[in-house]
């Protein structure tokens, strides 16, 4: 017995394994809410748009939607509070200058493909990669960290000189509390725009 022991694999090993496999694809599944649309799967390209929950989406998934609500198509349920346009924001996304875009798939490793963001906050630099909060000003589209939001205090956009206000700021992919809260604020702004009409 004692000579073959070296084979049999040590019981840590065994109980680490499918841990780390988990870890792994739930961070690929955090990571790709911010490389494809939440309506078409597709990779997320400009114009790419977010609506008041804060999911991300290509510009033409939703007006194709718009045009046509009833088709059969997968994942309406993340859009079925977008009522028109008016619902959804276009972007203004920053650049991440070490994006290299699908050269680096060629190369195959997939979960390193995954730490590289598209985008970053122009203000800190940091990536857009699903590891670091992010979100976006409702009145100009503009999209920073959570970081850079909280570390300079302005009501101004850091990056296009809009003014706007604490209640603008709407976090992108947040969390399930978040966009419960988030639902919440926007029923509220709904009912509230009903009764103006009126
Ligand atoms: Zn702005």
């Amino acid at each position: 017995m004692g000579c073959d022991g070296g084979t049999i694999p040590k019981r840590h090993e065994l109980v680490k394994a499918p841990k780390k496999v988990e870890k792994v694809d739930k961070n690929a599944e955090l990571a790709a809410q911010w490389k494809y649309c939440a309506l078409s799967q597709e990779k997320l390209r400009r114009p790419i748009v977010a609506c008041e929950l804060g999911r991300l989406f290509n510009k033409d998934a939703i007006i194709e939607y718009l045009l046509d609500k009833t088709a059969e198509r997968p994942n309406t349920q993340t859009v079925a509070h977008i009522r028109g346009i008016k619902d959804i924001k276009e972007l203004n996304l920053t650049d991440n200058p070490e994006w290299e875009g699908e050269r680096r798939n060629t190369k195959g490793d997939r979960y390193e493909d995954f730490n590289c963001g598209m985008f970053i906050c122009p203000v800190v630099g940091l990536e857009m990669n699903g590891k670091h909060r992010f979100c976006y000003l409702q009145t100009c589209g503009c999209v920073f960290s959570d970081r850079a939001l909280k570390e300079i205090k302005t009501d101004i956009c850091h990056k296009c000189g809009d003014a706007f206000k604490n209640e603008d700021v709407v976090v992108l992919n947040g969390t399930k509390e978040e966009v419960e809260k988030l639902r919440e604020k926007m029923e509220e702004r709904r009912t509230k725009a009903k009764t103006k009409v009126r």
